[in-house]
């Protein structure tokens, strides 16, 4: 029935909209185009970099560098370029990318990725998010949030556009106006992550180690990659399940292991 009900909203808007299909293949109703959401993503990182340190240690800099290359170079060949990555300087356990092709890692975050094959984890599942459109289909989802940013979109950016954009783009943790995403783009963002992960040639069964990690946090938990508390072991279980089926589909490290 939700399919249907989809797929009618799909072709009633067709003209306006355009339905499309994530990287794992499930229907998305999307209303916000690549455009607009790359600046709402390249805005909010610019907001951040405002206010946030950013890390000017050479040895960080290189090592958060070598991860990211290494999961930007197994991307769709169209995501493949035009990436900034910056480490910002504190002790949040957070990791975000944005649509606009911004990719910000917290030093906090690297205490618990204990890794470069814990941190790609992060990695792959923060930028599966972008490449599967998730801001842009909660936006086009989200009734609420519609009318704040079209009401927004007259606005100049003032705080109240800042805060709406950021909460819809997973941010907004730090800002106290978080809108999780939900489990499905989670899982989704999860198996993305493993298949960018695995191609690059980092071992997919970090990913497993470092939700353990995480969720040894306890109350800390800031970032939006636990913010909606898929039960641990059920997480866990659909990696392990996952990694299996991509190994028995033929998927397999397009790359030597990086020596980040
Ligand atoms: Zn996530």
């Amino acid at each position: 029935m939700k399919f249907v009900r989809l797929l009618s909203l799909c072709l009633i808007t067709t003209v306006l909209f355009s339905c499309a299909k994530s990287p794992t293949g499930r229907s998305q109703f999307i209303m916000f185009d690549a455009d607009k959401m790359s600046k709402m993503g390249i805005d909010s990182f610019e907001a951040i970099k405002q206010e946030q340190k950013i890390s000017t240690d050479k040895q960080t800099n290189q090592y958060v560098d070598c991860v990211a290359d290494a999961i930007i170079r197994v991307l769709p060949s169209d995501w493949q370029h035009g990436w900034e990555v910056v480490v910002f300087e504190s002790e949040q356990v957070n990791a975000f990318a944005l649509p606009g092709r911004k990719i910000g890692v917290y030093t906090g975050i690297l205490g618990v990725a204990e890794n470069a094959d814990q941190l790609a984890a992060i990695m792959g599942h923060e930028v599966g998010h972008v490449i599967a459109n998730h801001g842009g289909e909660r936006v086009s989802q989200n009734t609420a949030a519609n009318v704040v940013l079209q009401g927004a979109a007259v606005m100049t950016q003032g705080s109240e556009y800042q805060q709406a954009t950021m909460s819809v783009l997973g941010l907004g943790a730090q800002y106290g106006v978080l809108l999780p995403y939900s489990r499905t783009h989670e899982s989704e963002a999860d198996v993305i992550g493993l298949k960018y992960m695995i191609e690059a040639g980092f071992k997919p069964e970090a990913s497993m180690k470092l939700w353990e990690n995480m969720n040894k946090l306890g109350g800390n938990k800031p970032m939006e990659i636990l913010s909606t508390h898929p039960a641990p072991e059920t997480r866990i279980d659909n990696l392990a399940e996952h990694i299996q089926k991509f190994r028995s589909n033929g998927v397999k490290p397009l790359h030597a292991r990086p020596s980040c």
